[in-house]
């Protein structure tokens, strides 16, 4: 007999990123910010190390609703701050979705949405993108919501990084009749977003994330609106003190920053546009991407496999899946341009080795 439950012992855990121990390489492989939070955020989270640590945070992060709430218009109870942004998807699979009852999500997409489904027992469906990577909601499609109780839509895509047209989001949302989770990680380096779809749907809910546009990954703090009614369930579930408190203060002296923070976004937009026009003349297959990060196809007869393998030798980490309709493709985090540069460098390099 297994101490483990049977749901557990048979599923696999999810994957992270390498984060090499290493010094020296070059990392392209997590989506991290390439630059660091403002000089004014380090110097309040410095000046808050003291003997205040001993009490317990905020439990509902209420400061950082507030002004969350003030930025974006919506009331702050109808707000939660996560651990992350994937403490806020998990606290959506726990509240709404219950053992054997139907989670749906788009395919490919963030890998972790099936292990979260694994965990409480819930059935999958999973809901193809064409070779696009876009949602084609036609009847079949539409079909395999009837029964589901949560959907995750990530929005960019990823690891495609495509924006998903908002018809056919609408549809889904329209005809699902569970909640619909748009997990926005991406958003603040596209040009649109999702968050009117709030106000316009009881059952949506808009997840979102200080790690990547405002260089936070390290401090874990991600946020979700929805209906009053929706986030109080989510309150409900989540851990008493589920957000430190150099987490929450830190990410509201973050929203005090935000020219600081757009201006990196801009700089980064700027680069992965250079980084898709560099590739393609290289002769690389590269999808429109709306996020921080470019999904990419070498010319052949270099495989993806030969030259992340290839990049890596030269300690240039970017990220390879050994999965169906993604192996052929890899996935590059905009970096600086100094790390960009070297890594179009190394990837000439790659390509002209592997064609001898
Ligand atoms: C990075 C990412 C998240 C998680 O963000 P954290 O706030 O760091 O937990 C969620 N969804 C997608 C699609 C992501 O890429």
């Amino acid at each position: 007999m297994s101490y483990i439950r049977r749901q557990v012992e048979r599923m696999s855990g999810y994957v992270p990123g390498e984060q090499p121990k290493v010094a020296g390489l070059i990392k392209l492989n997590t989506n991290e910010n390439p630059y660091p939070p403002s000089p004014k955020v380090l110097e309040i989270l410095r000046g808050a190390i003291d003997g205040k640590l001993r009490l317990y945070p905020d439990p509902t992060s209420s400061a950082l609703r507030v002004k969350l709430g003030k930025i974006h218009g919506f009331d702050p109870e109808q707000i939660i701050i996560g651990n992350g942004c994937d403490d806020i998807l998990n606290l959506c699979v726990r509240a709404f979705c219950g053992e054997c009852e139907k989670l749906a999500y788009f395919w490919p997409s963030y890998s972790l949405y099936p292990v979260l489904a694994n965990i409480q027992g819930a059935t999958q469906v999973e809901l193809p993108l064409d070779e696009n990577f876009q949602i084609q909601a036609h009847t079949p499609l539409l079909s395999k919501l009837d029964g589901v109780k949560l959907v995750f839509i990530t929005q960019p895509n990823a690891p495609s990084g495509g924006w998903l047209q908002r018809v056919q989001l609408q549809r889904v949302i329209e005809e699902a009749r569970g909640v619909v989770v748009i997990d926005e990680a991406y958003v603040d380096f596209a040009s649109e977003h999702c968050l009117d779809l709030v106000s316009e749907y009881d059952n949506v809910i808009v997840a979102r994330t200080f790690s990547k546009a405002f260089s936070f990954a390290g401090m874990r703090v991600g946020w979700a609106v929805g209906s009053g009614e929706l986030i109080a369930a989510l309150n409900k579930v989540k851990d008493s003190y589920n957000v430190s408190r150099l987490s929450q203060l830190g990410a509201e002296a973050t929203l005090e920053e935000w020219d600081y923070f757009q201006q990196n976004v801009k700089k980064i937009c700027a680069t992965r546009e250079r980084t898709s026009a560099a590739l393609a003349k290289l002769g690389f297959f590269v999808y429109p991407s709306q996020t921080n990060f470019v999904f990419t196809k070498p010319p052949v007869p270099v495989t993806a496999k030969q030259w992340f393998d290839g990049l890596r030798a030269k300690n240039i980490l970017v990220r390879w899946w050994d999965a169906d309709r993604i192996r052929d493709f890899a996935r590059v985090s905009i970096g600086t341009d100094e790390e960009i540069h070297k890594f179009l460098e190394a990837t000439k390099e790659v390509c002209e080795e592997a064609k001898r």
